[in-house]
This record gives structure tokens, sequence and C-alpha cells, in this order.
């Protein structure tokens, strides 16, 4: 489905023709000025209008048209003025829009469109009116708007970016938080039911996590954070989601993956940890959830909490099955 164009898309657009057709309305009205065509200033009310009632149902790609439609109108208004105006000065205003809203290569189009639509406008003046001059000072102004606005909106987009990677990422272990951990197991839920495929949720928590940080330090805990992290993601697929939730609690998502899968899985790190090869001794417990699940995603969570909490109380070091999700438990050989 084609994206649906964004508000401050479309009210903008419309504000522009809006403010355009207004200025057409008080040109027309001064005693003094040119004289010139009510058409271009008519339209752009008309547009402005349009786009406020139903600008919103259209594809984002279909709103850029609006851009070089501005453009030619203002090429309307510069071709049907008497004497001489300043109203090439509005070329900017949808060069403005296009270069804040979409990339480099629409930036270039309406740049060159500007280029067309203006030496038309000139072109069809009557002699004398129209030179090389005014063309070239109104493509190279247009063209530096374009650039500087361009370089802006890019800076702006690539920080929206990165903020928005920052906001969801776990700085110690480069997982993903809590907050990534609830989007994507929302759309990794809605896929299972609409797909009516499998899904698991493993949860991890360290075993006596608060002995090692008292013994070893803070430092030490840290460093069994980040390895007990690069193993999970050693024993994960790509689809599978990783997710540092708490202090020591990790949580993993394993789409198409059923109950034996996902105990597979979890009693593979829960082996690998007890094996060694980290900072010092340590284990870990895990709870498995899997299903069909029509019940809700934080219904999947909740079990494999429990199922966790069933781990713990065991003696940790194993990995257990929350019963009544799927009446069947796994535990870690002795
Ligand atoms: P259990 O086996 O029952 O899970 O016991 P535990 O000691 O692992 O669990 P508890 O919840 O009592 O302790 C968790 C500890 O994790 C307490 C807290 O100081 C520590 N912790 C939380 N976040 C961090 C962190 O970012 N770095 C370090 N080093 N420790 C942390
Ligand atoms: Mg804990
Ligand atoms: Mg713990």
């Amino acid at each position: 489905m084609p994206r649906r164009a964004e508000p401050a898309l479309v009210y903008s657009a419309a504000a522009i023709f809006a403010a355009a057709g207004v200025v057409g309305a008080i040109e027309s009205l001064l005693p003094e000025g040119p004289e010139f065509s009510p058409a271009a200033g008519l339209s752009a009310l008309a547009i402005a209008a349009l786009l406020t009632l139903f600008g919103r149902r259209l594809p984002r790609w279909v709103v850029y048209a609006f851009g070089p439609v501005g453009a030619a109108l203002v090429a309307l208004a510069v071709a049907t003025t008497r004497g001489y105006s300043d109203a090439a000065i509005i070329y900017c205003w949808p060069v403005i829009w296009v270069a804040s809203f979409y990339g480099t290569r629409a930036t270039v189009a309406i740049v060159a469109w500007v280029g067309i639509v203006h030496g038309v406008a000139l072109a069809a003046m009557p002699d004398g009116m129209a030179s090389a001059d005014r063309w070239a000072d109104v493509v190279v102004s247009v063209s530096v708007v374009a650039v500087v606005v361009r370089v802006l909106a890019a800076r702006n987009e690539r920080l929206v970016a990165q903020l928005s990677t920052e906001a969801r990422v776990d700085p110690l272990t480069g997982l993903w938080n809590r907050r990534a951990f609830g989007e994507r197991l929302d759309t990794e839920s809605a896929r299972a039911v609409r797909e009516g495929t499998s899904l698991a949720v493993v949860m991890f928590d360290i075993d006596h996590f608060k002995r090692i940080n008292d013994v070893h330090g803070h430092d030490v805990g840290d460093r069994v954070l980040k390895w007990v992290a690069e193993t999970l993601m050693r024993e994960t697929r790509g689809a599978d989601i990783t997710a540092r939730v708490g202090g020591e609690e990790f949580l993993v998502v394993l789409p198409g993956t059923g109950v034996e899968g996902a105990c597979e899985f979890a009693e593979r790190v829960r082996a690998a940890i007890a094996g060694g090869g980290g900072p010092v001794e340590l284990t870990i417990s895990a709870g498995v959830a899997a299903g069909t699940v029509k019940t809700a995603e934080h219904g999947l969570v909740d079990a494999a909490d429990r199922a966790l909490y069933a781990a713990k109380r065991g003696g940790r070091n194993a990995v257990r099955v929350t019963p009544v999700e799927v009446g069947r438990s796994f535990s870690a050989p002795p």
C-alpha cells in the first residue's frame, strides 16, 4: 500500500497555496499594481481548499505533484503580468516545500521544472520583457535555496533516525531495550495471528547476579551482562528479537518457532552460559512460552515470566515451560 501523506505535508502545501492566493487577491485590489490574470491566484485558492478537505486521503507521491503544479501557477502569474513583477520570488515556496519533505531527486526535479516553466513564461512575454538574465537570476536563486534546505532537511532526517535508534537500544549491551522489544513483539504477534504461525518468547534471568556484583564489583557485573548478550546474539537467528529488558533480564522473541524449538534454544543458551568462558562462572535460568497465539502478546511474556519463576524456585540453572500455556515442562539435566 502506498504511504499516505502526513498532515504536516498536506497542510503546509494547503497553507502555501492559500498564501499565494491571498497575495494574488491583495495585489489585484491594489490600484497602482501591474495588470495580471486572476487565474493563477484563484486556482491556488481552489487547490488550498481541496488539499485541506481531501489531501490526507492521497498517497504521498501524489501530493508531490502539487509542487510542480504550484511552480506552473507561478509561471502563469509571471507570464500574464503586464509590466514589471516580483512574482518569480514565489517559485521559492514550492521549492522549499519539496526540499523539506521529499528527497534529493525530487528536489532536483522541481528545480529543473522551475527552469522549464519560467523559460516558457518568459518566452510567452511580449518582446523586450524577457531576457536570459531574468531566467538565470531565478534558476540560480531557487537552486541555492533548494541546496540549503535539502542539506538541512537531510541532516534533520539523519538526527531523527539516530535518536530513534538510540531510544531503542540498550547502551551497555547493544541489544534492543524494553521499548523496542514491546514494539517488535506487537508486530510479530500481529503477524503470527495473521499467518497462523507459532511465536515463542523466552525470558532469561542471570542467577544470583547480585552476588556477582557484590563479590566481583559492578565492572565485572557489566562485563558479565555484555558476555551474556553476546552469547544470546550468537545463539539467535536474524529474525529473532533479543532485548535486555531489566538489570539482568533478557527477553527473546522467536518468530515462527514452536515450543520444542524454543526449549532447544533456551537450553543451548543455558548450557553455553553454564559451560563457562565468561568473565566469571555463572548460570542463567529461562522461562519459555510458545504457541499459535490468539492471546495478547503480554500473555506470552507473562507466561514466560511464570515459567522463569518456576525455574528459579526449582533451584536455578534450568529451563522451564509454563505448564498452563503448553502443558509441558522441560528442564536441564542434573
Ligand atoms: P536471582 O537468581 O533470584 O535472579 O537473584 P539475583 O541476585 O540475580 O536477582 P536480583 O533481582 O536480586 O538482583 C539483580 C541485581 O542486578 C541487582 C542490581 O544491582 C543488578 N543490576 C541491575 N542493573 C545492573 C547493571 O546495569 N549493571 C550491573 N553491574 N548490575 C546491575
Ligand atoms: Mg532479575
Ligand atoms: Mg537474577
